[in-house]
C-alpha cells in the first residue's frame, strides 16, 4: 500500500516493519526515452513488489545527483550532499514512523555514493536496517546478460520502458552509442562528455517490450526473494 493513499486510521493499524522507496532521477535519456525514465522503472518494480509482499510504499525521491548528464537539456542535476543529506532525513523519519527494514531501490547511477553514505549513518545510529540496490545492476543479473550492455538509456533500460508503458518511447528516435568505460574509478569532465556524446550508451534500437518484460519479471522475482532473505537475517 502506498503511504499517501492511507488515512490516519488505516496507517495507525497497518504493518509498518518493512518499507519501499525510490529514488531516481530526471535527466536526458537519449531523445526517445521520458526524463522521468530512472523513477518510472524503479516504482513499477517497487508496486509489483510491495503488491506481492502487501508492504508499504513512501513516495519517490525523483531528484537525483546527475553530473555526467548535466550539459544535457532537461537534466536536473541536485547536490550530492544534499541529496544524501534529504535521504537521511527521510529513513530517520521512516524509522520515527515504525519502520524498521527500508528497501530503497535506485534508479540512478549517480545516486548510488549519496544513498550509501546516508544508509551507513541512519542505520548506524538508529535501529533501520536499510537495503540499497541499484536495480540495473544488482537485481535481474541471470537475464541481464542477454542484453548487448547495460548502459545508459541502452537496450536494457528501453526494453524495460517499452514494457511498462510502451507510448512513452519513441523508438524512431531511438540510437546507438559504442561506450568502453575504463575499468577503474575515473572521475572527468572530458570523459563525461565522450562517453555520453548523445546522452546514451549501448543500443537503444534493439529494446523491445518482450525483452523488458522478462527482465523486470526477474528483477521483481530476485527483489521478493533477498526481501524476505533479509527480513529472516534480521527476524522481526
Ligand atoms: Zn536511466
Amino acid at each position: 500500500m502506498k503511504i499517501t493513499e492511507l488515512t490516519g486510521i488505516q496507517f495507525d493499524t497497518e504493518d509498518k516493519g518493512t518499507a519501499l522507496i525510490v529514488v531516481g532521477s530526471v535527466e536526458r535519456h537519449g531523445d526517445h526515452l521520458p526524463l522521468g525514465t530512472d523513477g518510472i522503472i524503479p516504482k513499477y518494480i517497487v508496486e509489483k513488489v510491495a503488491a506481492e509482499l502487501n508492504l508499504l510504499v513512501l513516495p519517490p525521491i525523483w531528484y537525483g545527483s546527475c553530473k555526467s548528464m548535466r550539459n544535457f537539456p532537461g537534466t536536473f542535476d541536485i547536490d550530492p550532499d544534499a541529496l544524501s543529506k534529504y535521504v537521511r532525513s527521510v529513513m530517520l523519519e521512516a524509522n520515527r514512523n515504525g519502520v524498521r527494514l527500508l528497501v530503497v531501490i535506485n534508479g540512478h547511477g549517480g545516486n548510488s555514493v549519496p544513498i550509501s553514505m546516508a544508509a551507513r549513518d541512519i542505520s548506524s545510529k538508529t535501529d533501520l536496517s536499510i537495503i540499497v540496490l541499484d536495480w540495473w545492476k544488482e537485481l535481474g543479473t541471470g537475464v541481464a546478460g542477454t542484453f548487448s550492455a547495460p548502459g545508459h538509456a541502452g537496450e536494457d533500460e528501453t526494453s524495460a520502458m517499452l514494457a511498462i508503458n510502451e507510448e512513452s518511447v519513441k523508438m524512431k528516435y531511438a540510437k546507438m552509442h559504442d561506450a568502453v568505460f575504463p575499468k577503474f574509478r575515473f572521475y572527468s569532465r572530458a570523459l563525461d562528455l565522450k562517453l555520453y556524446g548523445i546522452a546514451l550508451t549501448g543500443d537503444a534500437r534493439k529494446a523491445t517490450k518482450e525483452k523488458g518484460e522478462v527482465l523486470l519479471k526477474a528483477v521483481v522475482q530476485d527483489l521478493v526473494k533477498l526481501i524476505k532473505e533479509a527480513q529472516g537475517l534480521i527476524k522481526f
